[in-house]
């Protein structure tokens, strides 16, 4: 890597694409939008509060939000969340989603993806939330609404769209190439609380050597 370059990297300004995955029989309004995008945002502000704490190190944005039609109904997406609980198929409707992707060219290796597949109006969050490499998905959520993120990281959050915001930036911290906390610091007593173990919003952290090695990655924590 050439020395321009290499500065180079590290001003670029990374975004990663949110990609709603929309079934078949579904129709995309401006309030379907409206909820995805302030569930974004408070991602968006966490980890910048993070990453940035103490330190002059910024973290990626979102860039706008995107939409795929999946040929997929609302029926069969339920059902694959459903089957996720089962071992053998527990990738299933992650594979499914990621080919509703690659097939809209949603496949760039330098781009980090969030697919969000909406299937309706639902009052619980449905399973299968993971990721791969470039690729994180999130499975059908429930329809409450996401509050605004605040600089003392305790909002009030209702604890459905708590576990929605936990199971995305879980899933695009294993595409940043973060591994689970308590595997990887066992002897750190906070592990638990990670965003990548167990914690959930309002109560989520992030470790300090999760920062540092997230800096580390200076193309979208800059
Ligand atoms: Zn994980």
């Amino acid at each position: 890597m050439s020395i321009s370059s290499k500065a180079q990297a590290t001003v670029i300004k990374r975004k990663v694409k949110p990609v709603i995955i929309l079934a078949s029989d579904q129709k995309l309004t401006n309030s379907i939008t409206a909820r995805y995008q302030k569930t974004l945002k408070y991602i968006e502000d966490w980890y910048h509060y993070w990453i940035s704490k103490g330190r002059t190190t910024k973290s990626f944005s979102f860039s706008n939000i995107l939409s795929v039609k999946s040929s997929l109904n609302s029926k069969h997406w339920v059902y694959l969340s459903d089957i996720s609980a089962m071992g053998p198929n527990r990738f299933d409707l992650f594979y499914e989603a990621q080919k509703v992707l690659e097939r809209n060219n949603y496949n760039n290796p330098n781009e980090i993806y969030l697919g969000m597949i909406y299937a309706g109006e639902f009052t619980e969050n449905k399973l299968g939330a993971a990721s791969a490499r470039r690729c994180a998905i999130i499975p059908p959520q429930s329809k409450q609404e996401c509050v605004e993120f605040s600089s003392n990281n305790s909002p009030q959050i209702p604890s459905l769209v708590a576990d929605c915001v936990y199971a995305a930036a879980h899933e695009l911290g294993h595409c940043f190439g973060l591994g689970h906390t308590c595997d990887d610091y066992k002897n750190d007593s906070q592990c638990g609380n990670s965003f990548m173990q167990q914690g959930r919003p309002p109560n989520m952290t992030m470790l300090t050597q999760e920062i540092d090695r997230l800096r580390a990655k200076s193309e979208w924590f800059y």
